[in-house]
């Protein structure tokens, strides 16, 4: 700027600059645009949502204010043609500091626009003031009126009652609930005491909800044992500053008691503690466990199970400073705790695929707590007895978490005893004709568990009743596919059970149709083959008198919990004794804790083997030793029973034995060879477009253009990279079509994170990364989209 200019400094009562992120799906300027804020707004601080005028057409945009540009700053535009914002967003939400740095990174690293990652971190129901109510609290007023002043009103005798009782009561009171006491039948005779004088009124907004129900009563704290000890008193020591901590618990270990007194630490010393959890519904477990043993801690709780004004009200609890810890699900890392009061964030069972969000910003729960914990510089503790491979290789080879182990179940806890059952030498011995699920080891085992008074856990990683469904001649090869998807469709029985009215689904684009009776090829009948957690459903109930569909046993997918409070109702009663055998999908194999449980049953280890992704085997070992891990955590012994066509594939053999650290070791040396994750960054880019040929087109150009910012692989260094970037050819998706779309995609491996980054960043920058619709941008993808 020159010395010259009309305007070398800003006038004296210029409006403050400030930068907005607005809400939109691309961002040229990473940072934002530059506004003006009106006299009234002049106060607005960083992290305010606001609406600003955007375009040529003006057009109301939401947004956030991400920075308040210094007077004495030269803000880079032309003072005089700077729009200014319109209003402050009606909630008045307002982010905390750490919260707005922390989505900057959240926008930066998973390759979202700012405006689109803050606008997901606040809560629709805290933007839309659910549940928000004004109450008018009333006081007497100081001095009183004095009666001979001219114009004062005179009180009646039943207005100096009023007045006399209300010096006895607690003050300030709720103007209804004064009307209440001083028998009057409306408030309009307090607000008359207010209008001449007598009384003073001040509003206070809250936002008021249903209770949340929490499970349990006060909890005495338990002897730690050594190894407990050793792994709080490390956490503990690194209060007050960043570092990492892996807590490599068997399950039944006391991984929670850990947490528990680490958090009671931090409490202690006035700061604040986040809980990540998996599941929706074992947060109220964990909630009633933390509350019973943190009697003097106010615990919060945020997920998606709340009702909406229950949201707003927990959250605005803790933005005000109300909470001394949170627990939720993954999107509890963006709890509002204020600026320099957090103190430790925990994630347990860190391994579980949950923790990534599959919308943008497609963040992973576990990776942003280590960043936000380093933004507050606090410890962060993860949590599990099957850690992911990430996690194992930090806190062994890459030595950047401390590791914690606690290998032995907490006292009076027994390992349960694991058989793996070939399931192919079991099926030769079916004399029956039938198709049968559970082979004469997992029966019998249900029914002596039964008989003796246990309860049952049964994992089926698939839903519906049969996967397969196609033509009965064996010389025709017709199946029935989805007509939008390139998927097959899967057989349900109707909510009566009825084979005959079955109907078929497509599990990607959620069509449905009846189940047809002949081949569209050849006219012969139709048949169904496969497995689902529906047939053994019907299985279980031929087979056993006592197992009664919905009264003693409940099937757990999510064609039947629908929401959040369905499965919470369901684990209820399982945790009662009156269901005797749940069975499921993986949502029972997480973090369970019931003392009853003495057989756990897999009835095909093999469904997560097959999938056509990298981290097969990861999965397989992490759900079979979960699985298991739900056995015996009572006095009596539990064992778990696996079917498998593999029983000598490594991940079932050496979960079977519990043998994490064979398995991390031989499956890292693979992914070392292939140069695969975690010792790459994987981000996975996928397009969709209508039209086949210009899917591929699409693809095939991005991955050209990505190819070309990427650095040379001869001389990484000159382009500001410190290692290889390595753009795969566009390839279609594992589905290729979903819901008439067809997908493309290219994968994106870096040596670093910085690398992959600074790649995505630079393609932002040339306006090629338009997420929506047509694409979406996956960093750290840990399953195939
Ligand atoms: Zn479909
Ligand atoms: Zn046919």
């Amino acid at each position: 700027m020159s010395l010259f200019a009309s305007e070398p400094f800003p006038a004296a009562d210029a409006p403050p600059l400030v930068v907005v992120a607005v809400e939109r799906a691309v961002d040229r300027s990473p940072d934002g645009l530059t506004y003006a804020l009106p006299p009234a707004l002049a106060a607005l601080p960083e992290g305010a949502r606001v609406e600003v005028p955007l375009g040529r057409g003006e057009t109301k945009t939401p947004g956030w204010i991400v920075r308040r540009i210094p007077e004495t700053e030269d803000p880079g535009v032309d003072r005089a043609k700077v729009k200014y914002i319109l209003a402050q967003d009606e909630s008045g939400a307002v982010l905390p500091g750490e919260l707005v740095q922390f989505a900057r990174w959240i926008s930066a690293y998973y390759a979202c626009p700012i405006g689109m990652t803050l606008a997901s971190i606040l809560p629709a129901a805290v933007r839309k003031s659910i549940g928000r109510v004004e109450r008018t609290l009333i006081d007497l007023a100081e001095p009183q009126p004095d009666p001979s002043a001219t114009g004062a009103k005179k009180l009646n005798p039943r207005q100096k009652q009023a007045l006399a009782l209300l010096a006895t009561l607690p003050r300030p009171i709720e103007l209804t609930e004064f009307a209440h006491a001083a028998g009057y039948s409306s408030p309009a005779p307090v607000r008359a005491l207010i209008a001449s004088g007598h009384l003073v009124a001040h509003r206070k907004t809250a936002v008021e909800a249903g209770f949340i129900a929490r499970s349990g009563g006060v909890a005495p704290a338990p002897e730690p044992t050594a190894d407990q000890r050793a792994a709080f008193d490390a956490i503990c020591a690194d209060l007050g500053r960043f570092s990492q901590h892996l807590v490599f618990g068997v399950t039944g270990s006391g991984k929670t008691e850990v947490y528990i007194r680490a958090i009671e630490e931090c409490v202690r010393r006035g700061k604040r503690a986040i809980l990540l959890v998996p599941e929706i519904a074992l947060t109220p477990q964990t909630v009633g466990r933390i509350a019973g043993r943190l009697v003097h801690a106010k615990v919060a709780v945020l997920h998606s199970g709340l009702t909406a004004a229950q949201r707003n009200q927990q959250w605005t609890l803790l933005a005000e400073g109300g909470a001394d810890v949170v627990v939720g699900a993954r999107s509890a890392i963006f709890a509002p705790i204020p600026d320099r009061s957090l103190g430790l964030v925990i994630v347990d069972e860190e391994h579980e695929p949950g923790y990534k969000q599959d919308s943008a910003p497609r963040y992973h729960g576990r990776d942003a707590a280590i960043r936000r914990a380093q933004l507050a510089s606090c410890p962060v503790v993860l949590g599990s007895a099957t850690p992911s491979l990430e996690s194992w290789l930090n806190a062994t080879e890459r030595r950047l978490s401390r590791l914690h182990r606690l290998p032995k179940r907490a006292p009076g806890l027994q390992v349960p005893k694991v058989s793996i059952v070939d399931f192919a030498a079991e099926r030769r011995g079916f004399r029956d004709g039938r198709v049968n699920l559970l082979g004469p080891t997992l029966r019998e085992g249900i029914a002596t568990t039964l008989d003796a008074g246990g309860q049952v856990l049964l994992l089926l990683n698939r839903r519906g009743y049969a996967n397969y469904i196609g033509c009965s001649d064996p010389r025709c090869d017709w199946t029935l596919t989805c007509t939008e998807c390139d998927a097959g469709m899967i057989c349900h029985v109707d909510a009566r059970g009825q084979i005959r009215r079955s109907f078929v689904r497509c599990h990607h684009c959620l069509a449905e149709q009846l189940l047809p009776k002949t081949c569209a090829d050849c006219g012969k009948p139709v048949t169904v083959f496969g497995l689902g957690t529906q047939r053994v459903e019907e299985e279980l109930s031929r087979t056993y008198p006592a197992l009664v569909e919905g009264q003693t046993m409940l099937r757990v997918d999510s064609d039947t919990m629908q929401t959040a409070a369905h499965f919470h109702d369901a684990l209820e009663r399982f945790g009662k004794g009156e269901v005797r055998l749940l069975m499921g999908t993986q949502m029972i194999a997480k973090g369970l804790d019931f003392p009853n449980v003495r057989l756990v049953g897999v009835v095909s280890a093999d469904t997560a083997l097959a999938l056509p992704d990298f981290r097969a085997s990861e999965r397989t070992f992490q759900l079979v030793s979960q699985v298991c891990g739900r056995a015996g955590r009572g006095e009596k012994p539990g064992r778990a029973i696996i079917q498998t066509f593999e029983p000598d594939a490594p991940a079932i053999r050496l979960a079977a034995t519990g043998d994490f650290e064979t398995f991390a070791t031989r499956e890292l040396t693979d992914r070392k060879e292939y140069r695969l994750p975690p010792y790459r960054r994987l981000a996975r880019l996928v397009l969709r477009h209508p039209g086949e040929t210009e899917c591929e087109k699409r693809a095939t150009d991005l991955a050209d253009a990505l190819r070309a910012l990427a650095p040379e692989p001869t001389n990484p260094r000159a382009g500001g990279f410190s290692g290889v970037v390595e753009v795969r050819s566009a390839t279609p998706c594992a589905v290729a079509r979903i819901a008439g779309r067809y997908r493309w995609q290219i994968e994106v491996l870096a040596d670093s994170a910085a690398d992959l980054s600074k790649l995505l960043a630079d393609a932002r920058s040339r306006g090629l990364l338009r997420l929506g619709e047509e694409l979406a941008v996956d960093v750290d993808a840990i399953a195939a989209m």
